[in-house]
């Protein structure tokens, strides 16, 4: 594989790499050697070529990339396609870049830079129609061409491989994890080996672009090497991808950021009713209690009424991760002076806090253990207590639609709970008899006749007259 790009001056790619245009390097991998070296390095150009140096025992050692006949564990095209071993590869010699960090190039790290990916022998069962179609939906140029089995006799007709070109204006991190994804999944071996840590790994380097992929289920379905069980698993991950806890994706948190988000429909058509709430109550100045990495802040700014945002949470990790998001440091003036980030628990009273129009806890509760609820209770609807408050969790009885929890189990793994529609209404009745609210109740995602929607929401508003308690 080679990658080049244009950007001035050219040879920065070495530091967004970590690796030097000037030596030839090598990394050790289970399959063999990764080389990685520069064929060309100029202020105009440079490129960086990643050559796997496939090492057959090894191979057939771990049982890795035959394809099930005998001789076919030393008789392959493994030493000289692109495939699943060199995905590998890529993500152990590219490691920090994949992570989008950088030292020396801190800023170049969040910049598009204009980028050609040249993979002559590439192994894609699909052929250059699914390479075109896992790429192009991600705002690449894609120019795919099949390899004659063998040149001499076209009537044998086309190989698996494929001559791919890819141009397009992206980060470096995003490239890298698309096509640390995108190796396995076109090679679609039946022999690499999967486990469930797999998901987040395929979560981790998807992240800001795989939910929104057209194809993401089959290319969750082939990542996974066709274990149902675990596709189920990670589609219904994907579609919680949002609220994911920064701890969770850890790894993923620089690599995220800076590209605005597509985010999965349900967590799309949360975010929708969240704003429609909030315009419906007039609200002027908003609390996101629980912003987490700041999954809503971009659509709250984007919100003309809204005249001050402030995000809150109680992990400052989650919050260094918005505000690189937001790009806080190189927004203009006036924007900035629109937002803000608070960090504080929602479990103790926090003056700051008092006053606001609206506030949002949006796929919170959950977060916390039950016992902690009458603090948070108080906390925002008596101490705080701004005038609409929405609220929105997973509705446990829509879990039965997601074949990977048809069998119990909760979406993510901070969730302490999850409530039916009858225990979130009996926790919301409850506090807003307690704290003089009225509270009226939403659906977001497709309303099942049986099992309710997705996520529910409750809107609470402050009763007219309630004085707000000291
Ligand atoms: N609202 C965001 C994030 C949801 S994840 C979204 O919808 O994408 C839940 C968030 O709640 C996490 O960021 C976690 O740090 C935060 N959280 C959990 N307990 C908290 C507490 N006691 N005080 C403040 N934030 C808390």
């Amino acid at each position: 594989m080679t990658l080049s790009t244009t950007h001035r001056p050219a040879t920065d790619l070495g530091f967004l790499l970590h690796k030097n245009p000037a030596r030839a390097q090598q990394v050790e991998v289970s399959t063999g050697t990764a080389h990685v070296f520069y064929p060309e390095a100029t202020d105009e150009r440079c490129t960086v070529a990643l050559l796997l140096e496939v090492d057959p025992i090894a191979l057939v050692r771990g049982n890795r990339g035959n394809e099930g006949f005998a001789l076919g564990q030393h008789v392959n095209d493994r030493p000289y396609a692109a495939s699943s071993l060199l995905a590998v590869a890529l993500g152990k010699a590219f490691a920090s870049a994949r992570r989008g960090v950088s030292k020396e190039r801190p800023d170049l790290v969040d910049q598009a830079l204009p980028l050609e990916v040249h993979l002559p022998a590439l192994s894609c069962r699909g052929g250059a129609e699914l390479a075109e179609r896992f790429f192009a939906p991600l705002g690449w140029q894609v120019e795919a061409r099949a390899v004659p089995l063998d040149e001499q006799f076209p009537e044998w007709g086309d190989s698996r491989h494929v001559d791919l070109r890819l141009r397009g204006t992206q980060r470096l991190a995003d490239a890298i994890n698309q096509l640390y994804v995108a190796l396995p999944v076109l090679d679609d071996a039946k022999h690499y080996w999967v486990s469930t840590d797999e998901i987040d790994k395929l979560l981790r380097a998807g992240s800001g672009w795989l939910a929104g992929h057209p194809d993401r289920e089959l290319i969750t379905q082939r990542y996974l090497a066709h274990q149902r069980a675990l596709s189920g698993q990670a589609m219904a991950r994907l579609a919680e991808v949002d609220d994911a806890d920064v701890d969770t994706f850890d790894d993923a948190v620089a690599a995220t950021p800076e590209v605005p988000e597509r985010p999965a429909p349900l967590a799309q058509l949360r975010q929708g009713a969240v704003l429609a709430v909030l315009r419906a109550a007039g609200a002027h100045r908003v609390l996101d209690l629980g912003c987490g990495s700041g999954a809503l802040l971009p659509a709250l700014l984007a919100e003309p009424s809204l005249t001050e945002v402030v995000g809150v949470d109680v992990s400052s990790r989650a919050l260094e991760v918005a505000a690189r998001r937001l790009r806080l440091d190189r927004m203009p003036e006036r924007q900035r002076a629109r937002i803000s980030l608070l960090q504080s628990a929602l479990t103790y009273t926090d003056a700051r806090l008092a006053g606001y129009d609206a506030a949002v806890l949006m796929e919170v509760v959950e977060h916390l253990d039950p016992d902690r609820l009458p603090a948070l209770e108080h906390a925002v609807f008596a101490a705080a207590a701004p005038s609409t408050v929405v609220v929105t969790t997973p509705n446990a009885e829509h879990n039965v639609r997601y074949p990977a929890l048809a069998g119990g189990g909760l979406r993510h793994r901070d969730h302490r709970f999850e409530w039916t529609r009858a225990e979130f209404a009996e926790w919301a009745d409850g506090v807003a008899a307690r704290r003089g609210y009225a509270v009226r109740y939403l659906g977001v995602g497709g309303d099942d006749p049986e099992v309710g929607p997705p996520t529910q929401v409750a809107v609470f508003t402050r009763a007219a007259g309630q004085e707000v308690a000291a």
